[in-house]
C-alpha cells in the first residue's frame, strides 16, 4: 500500500517499520555504528558516517515525515538543537516575530544566543490584528509560532498567520509539540516548518530527549542537511530506535491523554479550591473555536489556578503522589509541575506576571493511568490545602 494512503494508526506502524531485508527479522535493527566500510574510495551504499546519515535514523525520519504529511524530516539530538538549526539557516540581522508565551527553553535560546545574531521580538500571535500590523511593517524573514502555548495554552490562528507571512514571504514554523502530529498538522494548514520536542508525546516513554522538523521544500533539505552535518546534532542510532519503538504507539496514547484530560479537566472547573482551568477542550477556553478548527483534538496538557499563592501550591505539589513533580510531559506517566519555579524560571519574572505565569499555577501533563486513580490522587492534594 501506498505510504500515503494509510491511515495514522497504520502509519506509525509501518511507515520506517519493514521487516529488516537481510534477516527477515519484524523489528529492524539498531545500525550502532560510526563509520561504514567501503568498496573502493567514494562507492558506498550511501552511508559515510553517522554524524550525516544513520539508517535508524532515517527509517524514523521516513516515519515521522509521513505523519506531518510531509516531504523531509530531519532528526535531532534534543528539540532545542532543531529549532538552533532553522536559526542558524537564517541570514545574520535577519528579522523574527516570536510567540510572547513559548516553551521557556525556547525563549532562552532566541533571547538570550540567537539574539547575537538576529533581530527577535517577542509578540502575542493571538490578536491577528496586531500581528498583521507587525508583519506587515518588520517584514520578518521567519514567524515562530508555538500552538498551544506552554504553559498558557494559547491558541494561535496557523493557517491565518501563514497567509500573513506568504505575503511578506516570511517562513511560518510551528512549534507542534503539545498536539502532537496526531491532533494537529500545521504544513496542512500552510504552515512551512513544523518543530516537535520528539521528548514529549512523539516518544512517550520519557526515555529520549529528541527533537524533529518536517518540511515540503527542497530548498530547505539542503540547507538543513548541510548545517545538521555541519555542526552535528544529530540523533544518536540507539535514540532514534527508541523513538521509533515509541513512536507506534502515538495515536492509541494520544486518545487516552486527551480522554483523560478531558475529564480532569472538567472535575477542576467544578473544584471550589480552583480558581480558573485553562484547557482547549473547554468551552471556556478564549481560543475554544480555532482549537476546534485545526485540531482535531485538545491533547493532555492542563493548566490551573489554585485559590492561594505560593504555599498552598508547594503544599499541593508536595501531596500528590501519582502525578510525579517533573518537568517535561508527554510521557505515559502523569507528571505536575510548577512553571514560575520550575520550566520558567529562565524567563524574567516580570515577563512572568505579563504572561500570568503567577504562583499559584499548576501545570498537569495527564498521562493514561486509570481516570479514577488520577482524580483521586488530586483530591488527597486538595484535601491538604
Ligand atoms: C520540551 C520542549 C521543547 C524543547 O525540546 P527538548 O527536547 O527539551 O530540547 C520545545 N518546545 C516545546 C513546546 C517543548 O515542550
Amino acid at each position: 500500500m501506498n505510504t500515503k494512503d494509510m491511515k495514522f494508526e497504520t502509519k506509525v506502524i509501518h511507515v520506517g517499520g519493514e521487516p529488516d531485508p537481510v534477516t527477515g527479522a519484524i523489528m529492524p535493527p539498531i545500525y550502532q555504528t560510526s563509520t561504514y566500510v567501503q568498496s573502493s574510495p567514494g562507492e558506498h551504499k550511501g552511508y559515510e558516517y553517522t554524524r550525516s546519515h544513520n539508517p535508524t535514523r532515517t527509517r524514523l525520519e521516513e516515519c515521522l515525515a509521513s505523519l506531518e504529511n510531509a516531504k523531509h524530516c530531519f532528526v535531532t539530538a534534543s528539540g532545542l538543537s532543531a529549532s538552533m538549526l532553522i536559526m542558524q539557516m537564517l541570514p545574520h540581522g535577519s528579522k523574527v516575530l516570536c510567540g510572547d508565551d513559548v516553551y521557556g527553553g525556547t525563549y532562552r535560546l532566541f533571547s538570550k544566543v540567537f539574539n547575537q545574531m538576529h533581530d527577535f521580538e517577542f509578540v502575542d500571535t493571538t490578536d491577528l490584528v496586531a500581528l498583521e500590523k507587525k508583519i506587515t511593517e518588520s517584514k520578518p524573514a521567519l514567524i515562530w509560532l508555538e500552538t498551544p502555548t506552554n504553559p498558557m495554552l494559547k491558541i494561535s490562528d496557523i493557517s491565518a498567520i501563514a497567509a500573513m507571512g506568504k505575503k511578506v514571504k516570511a517562513l511560518t514554523v510551528v512549534d507542534n509539540t503539545f498536539m502532537s502530529p496526531y491532533f494537529q498538522n500545521p504544513l496542512n494548514l500552510g504552515a512551512d516548518m513544523v518543530v516537535h520536542s520528539m521528548t514529549k508525546f512523539i516518544n512517550g516513554h520519557s526515555d529520549v530527549v529528541g527533537g524533529a522538523m518536517m518540511f515540503n521544500s527542497d530548498e530547505l533539505k539542503e540547507k538543513i542537511f548541510f548545517l545538521q552535518n555541519a555542526i552535528g546534532p544529530s540523533q544518536s542510532p540507539f535514540d532514534s530506535w527508541l523513538v521509533l519503538r515509541g513512536v507506534k504507539t502515538l495515536a492509541l496514547r494520544m486518545k487516552a491523554h486527551q480522554a483523560n484530560a478531558m475529564k480532569i479537566a472538567q472535575f477542576l472547573e467544578k473544584h471550589p479550591k480552583v480558581d480558573k482551568v485553562i484547557y482547549p477542550g473547554l468551552e471556556s477556553h478564549p481560543q475554544h473555536a480555532i482549537a476546534k478548527k485545526q485540531m482535531s483534538g485538545f491533547g493532555g496538557m492542563i493548566t490551573f489556578f489554585l485559590k492561594g499563592g505560593i504555599n498552598e501550591s508547594r503544599k499541593f505539589l508536595e501531596s500528590v503522589h501519582l502525578f510525579a513533580l517533573a518537568e517535561s510531559l508527554g510521557g505515559v506517566e502523569s507528571l505536575i509541575e510548577h512553571p514560575a519555579i520550575m520550566t520558567h524560571a529562565s524567563i524574567p519574572a516580570d515577563v512572568r506576571q505579563k504572561l500570568g505565569i503567577h504562583d499559584n499555577l499548576i501545570r498537569l501533563s495527564v498521562g493514561v493511568e486509570d481516570i479514577d486513580d488520577l482524580i483521586k490522587d488530586l483530591e488527597i492534594g486538595f484535601s491538604k490545602i
